[in-house]
């Protein structure tokens, strides 16, 4: 628990591939104090320009099925064609130290923490249309046709589960859509439950 004894809010962003959740998730956390994002852990290989212990945690198979097997994961799911976790004692002591925790993970991760941490928020961002959407998937300008269309597809499927978010964000323009979701966490901190032991003091 912090000094003022309040537990950190857990947030869960999801979005389709292409719908500029890693921007907006980055920058939020640049700015805004006392809250953190979760590194999960992959068996995905690392990209370049990744750090492992800060974009990922990267493990091997074997690894992340131990972790699976002694349940240290709050949730895992594979995700296209590889294993995601997140640590379970990691974000529960950030929490429990009055720091707020961003979980950027898919809707089936997304679902396994809501039924455990009812108490979590989930935000779910969209591309602004399926044209743009369709763009920034091919931007990379060197995938086939198949490849492409295979992202889309992946792309409904993670969108077809907006509807169990609490809060849908259109990414049109990024300033705004960042703007929204530093709203929605600041006035999930204003909350009643959150702002009780402030009050009490104040009582005297
Ligand atoms: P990428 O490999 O491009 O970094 O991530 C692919 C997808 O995996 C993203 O949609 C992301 O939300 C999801 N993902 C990343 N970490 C986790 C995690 O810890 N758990 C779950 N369930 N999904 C994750």
């Amino acid at each position: 628990m912090s000094s003022d004894g309040a537990y950190g809010r857990l947030f869960i962003i999801s979005a389709p591939s292409g719908a500029g959740k890693t921007s907006l998730v980055n920058k939020l956390i640049a700015e805004m104090p006392g809250i953190e994002l979760s590194v999960s852990h992959t068996t995905r290989p690392q990209r370049p320009g990744e750090k492992a212990g800060i974009h990922y945690h990267f493990v091997s198979t074997e690894d992340f099925q131990g972790m699976i097997d002694e349940g240290l994961f709050l949730e895992h799911a594979r995700v296209f064609d590889n294993f995601y976790g997140t640590s379970r004692t990691a974000v529960l002591e950030r929490l429990a130290a009055g720091i707020d925790v961003i979980l950027e993970i898919d809707w089936q991760g997304a679902q396994q923490v809501r039924a455990q941490l009812p108490d979590c928020l989930s935000i779910f961002i969209v591309p602004p249309s399926r044209s743009e959407l369709q763009r920034r998937l091919s931007a990379r300008g060197q995938d086939s046709a198949e490849v492409i269309a295979r992202r889309m597809r992946d792309a409904d499927a993670e969108i077809s589960h907006y509807h169990e978010y609490d809060f849908v964000l259109i990414n049109d323009d990024f300033a705004q859509a960042l703007g929204r979701l530093r709203c929605i966490i600041t006035a999930e901190r204003q909350r009643t439950e959150r702002q009780a032991e402030y009050v009490e003091r104040l009582l005297g």
